[in-house]
Formats: structure tokens, C-alpha cells, sequence
């Protein structure tokens, strides 16, 4: 099953996108990690991202989906995978098209006031990268190590809310195609992490 993952920063994509990789034995290809590996490998492409990402620009959309056309072709994707991160905008989408078949668009829709609120009380721990949020976290300490939790720049609801603007802009059009296309599965993620997970599960059935 080819599945494709979206929703907005800070929506729990990531966490639903392991455990449906976990229960389906598919591989959790997304494109933040792609980059940094292929970064950390010296691979060509990522050589030529690291030039882009170091002079703090976007990293061009045909790079990208040379890193995920690359990506696509490794034995671990025969059954399967889940794309999370990409395609980011419509081009990316038609791109894809070309590439592989896209069995499943999970859309997960949440409120965006909410995830502002909710990931402006993140809290991580700079030493070993444990992240939670400030109610769980009343001490202010890392539950895993001991240091004092930071709030990442990352995190700061004028920055949260600037990247839920440009996610909704860039988003929208995504959501219509794949509509179109008629394999969009809207699940509400305005529920906990288990009942987002079901939800999604008992849609792929
Ligand atoms: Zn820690």
C-alpha cells in the first residue's frame, strides 16, 4: 500500500506515521530524514542540498524528488511506504504521479488554533532530545536526564503561527487534487493519539 501522509505542523503526523508503518510493515520515508541521511551519507544530491540548506534556502523541488525517486527504488518499498513530508505542493504531486500510484492520501484535519497552543507548551530537552510539553512537564526537567527543558525557536507562537499560515496556503491545493483523484481520506485529528489511529486504521480497511 503506497500511502501519503499530510497535515499541518504539529497535527501528530509523525507519531500516527510510525505506528501505521509499525503495523503495516511499510517504510517511514520522509523527507526531513531523507535529507539529513543523504547529507550525512555525502551522497551527490545531498551535497547539493547541503549548499542550499547552508545558505538557509528551500531546497529545490526537483532535488527533492530526485531524493525520493532515489529512495522509492530500495527493495524496502516493494510492499509499500508511507511518504511523509512530501509531495509539499501541487508540482511535487504531479511528480509523483509520474513515479508510482498513490493507493491513499491521509489528510489528518485539525484545528490550527489549536495546534499553535499546543506547540507553543512544547518543551524539548537540548542534551537528549526528549520532547514534551509544559503541562507533563511541571518541573521544567527532562523526565530522561535531568536538564531543564527549552522551548525551541521553532516553537514560538509567532513563528508556529507563520508556519500554519504558509501549511494551509501550500496545502489546500494538495488536499483538492488528491480529492480529485479520489483516493483522499480526511481523518479528524482533533482527537487523542489512539482514536486519531483508529480512525485511520479502520479508513484503510
Ligand atoms: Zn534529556
Amino acid at each position: 500500500m503506497n500511502i501519503i501522509i499530510m497535515g499541518a505542523p504539529g497535527s501528530g503526523k509523525g507519531t500516527q506515521a510510525v505506528m501505521i508503518c509499525k503495523a503495516h510493515k511499510i517504510p517511514h520515508i520522509s523527507t526531513g530524514d531523507l535529507l539529513r541521511k543523504n547529507i550525512a551519507d555525502g551522497t551527490e544530491l545531498g551535497k547539493q542540498a547541503k549548499t542550499y540548506m547552508d545558505a538557509g534556502k528551500l531546497v529545490p523541488d526537483e532535488l527533492v524528488v530526485a531524493l525520493i525517486e532515489d529512495r522509492l527504488k530500495a527493495d524496502d518499498c516493494k510492499n509499500g511506504f508511507l511518504l511523509d513530508g512530501f509531495p509539499r505542493n501541487k508540482a511535487q504531486a504531479d511528480v509523483l504521479g509520474k513515479i508510482v500510484k498513490t493507493d491513499v492520501a491521509l489528510y489528518l484535519d485539525t484545528d490550527l488554533n489549536k495546534i499553535a497552543a499546543r506547540m507553543a507548551s512544547r518543551r524539548v530537552c537540548p542534551k537528549c532530545g526528549y520532547s514534551t510539553s509544559a503541562e507533563l512537564a511541571k518541573d521544567g526537567k527532562c523526565k530522561e536526564c535531568g536538564e531543564t527543558l527549552i522551548i525551541r525557536d521553532d516553537d514560538k507562537l509567532e513563528v508556529v503561527e507563520n508556519r500554519l499560515k504558509v501549511y494551509a496556503e501550500q496545502s489546500a491545493p494538495l488536499i483538492e487534487y488528491y480529492k480529485a483523484k479520489g483516493v483522499l481520506v480526511t481523518v479528524n485529528g482533533n482527537q487523542t493519539i489512539d482514536d486519531v489511529y483508529a480512525d485511520i486504521e479502520a479508513a484503510l480497511k
